[in-house]
């Protein structure tokens, strides 16, 4: 058998009404983004899609697209045809010349009109493949293939034997966008992945340190943007040059507190590019107690300067090891460990502070006196790279 079509399944099944309709489009969209290099037709189903007249040859890259879709719960190459009972017969007896072991047979009938009950109809077809092939042998509880006939309404009958799991969530796009901030590191790379999959599209923000770090983090930093692209859609990167104010900080500031005021910046620098670029959330990496800047008083400090955005942290319960698996699994992880600096680790304090106070904070943020101005001028030099 060749499986002349893919079945794809979509998820989040309690949506509603109008919400349905409009999850479904996006979800539609991005499916035709994603494949907007080969050719292929798409129907709906009720509540599938069918892709079908596809290059065979591009099969496999197919299904890597698809398998980054999010909104889609699985899909199966399946194969097509007309609902009638002789071509389903012959259709079978192909598929157990090339079939070895145990199998059975599942019949779905959706279409009622179809004459034949679908417990009849899978012993039927069992029958027929058996008798094709006296190697086979039939295992209702635990076979090596279980042969899927789903009868549906539209005429059509497909056959199929493997579901593949996607990631599910929610279209990229459905719950507006969010301003990752996105270091080189192992995090924040997975912090955009999981909020994507909730249905946030995304622009990033990358801070660096040029000359003091090399061009090849800010490389990474790309690398990193065209990996997480192939789940979320095209990511507008903003890289900010954060040389001027790091030394500052450096000059003016108590030592302990350097990266909770670094961080304090950035994140005053993010919200402002977020509201210009409509970015209805801030998105970061840190996870409760990781390393000093994110004790629950770092947090505090840091947090206390974004005015009114929310900030998303969606691994701030995750161990580091939970994190490396999915960046693993996203294959974000080996571009993340390359060696080069950040600019977080420039300047780094021997001892940064554990519990820091937003008074002191600020205390300390005022002796840079012309704060504001670098703060601009950061901004006004953004490189927009899209
Ligand atoms: P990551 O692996 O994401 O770098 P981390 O464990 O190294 O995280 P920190 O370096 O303390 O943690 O950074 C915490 C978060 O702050 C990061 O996850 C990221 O969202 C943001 N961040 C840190 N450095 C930068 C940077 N240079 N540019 C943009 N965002 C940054
Ligand atoms: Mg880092």
């Amino acid at each position: 058998m060749k499986e002349n079509v893919i079945i794809l399944r979509y998820g989040e099944l309690h949506l509603k009404g109008n919400n349905r309709a409009y999850f479904e489009n996006v979800l539609l969209k991005n499916i035709k983004n994603s494949l907007k290099n080969y050719t292929f037709d798409l129907k709906k189903i009720s509540g599938r899609y069918v892709i079908s007249s596809f290059n065979q040859n591009e099969y496999n890259q197919i299904v890597e697209k698809l398998k980054k879709i999010f909104g889609l719960v699985s899909f199966s190459p399946a194969y097509e045809l007309k609902t009638e009972i002789e071509q389903i017969e012959n259709e079978c007896k192909k598929i157990a010349k090339e079939l070895n072991g145990s199998f059975r047979i599942t019949t779905k009938r959706a279409d009622k009109k179809f004459p034949i009950k679908s417990d009849e109809f899978s012993a039927h077809i069992g029958g027929i493949m058996l008798n094709e092939n006296s190697n086979l042998k039939v295992d209702l509880h635990n076979p090596e293939t279980n042969i899927i006939i789903e009868i549906r309404e539209n005429g059509f009958t497909y056959i199929l034997t493997k579901i593949i799991h996607a990631h599910g969530g929610m279209p990229v796009g459905t719950a507006g966008k969010g301003l990752l901030m996105l270091s080189g590191g192992i995090d924040s790379p997975v912090a955009g992945y999981m909020m994507a999959k909730r249905g946030l599209s995304l622009c990033a923000i990358h801070f660096h340190s040029f000359p003091y770090t090399s061009l090849q983090a800010k490389e990474k930093v790309l690398t990193l943007k065209e990996i997480l692209e192939d789940y979320t859609g095209k990511i507008k990167l903003f890289v900010v040059p954060f040389t001027k104010i790091q030394e500052a900080i450096h000059i003016n500031c108590y030592e302990e507190y350097m990266i909770t005021i670094m961080r304090r910046i950035m994140l005053r620098i993010a919200e402002k590019i977020a509201k210009k670029y409509n970015c209805g959330a801030i998105i970061t990496g840190e996870s409760l107690g990781q390393v000093a800047s994110q004790t629950l008083e770092s947090i505090t400090v840091t947090n206390s300067v974004v005015e009114s955005l929310p900030i998303f942290r969606p691994l701030i319960g995750m161990d580091k090891t939970e994190i490396m698996n999915i960046s693993n699994d996203i294959g974000t992880y080996e571009t993340s460990i390359l060696p080069y600096e950040d600019c977080c680790t420039v300047f780094l304090p021997k001892n940064p502070v554990i519990k820091p106070t937003i008074k002191k904070a600020k205390y300390e943020e005022d002796k840079i006196g012309n704060l504001d101005y670098l703060i601009e001028q950061a901004i006004n030099n953004i490189e927009i790279i899209e």
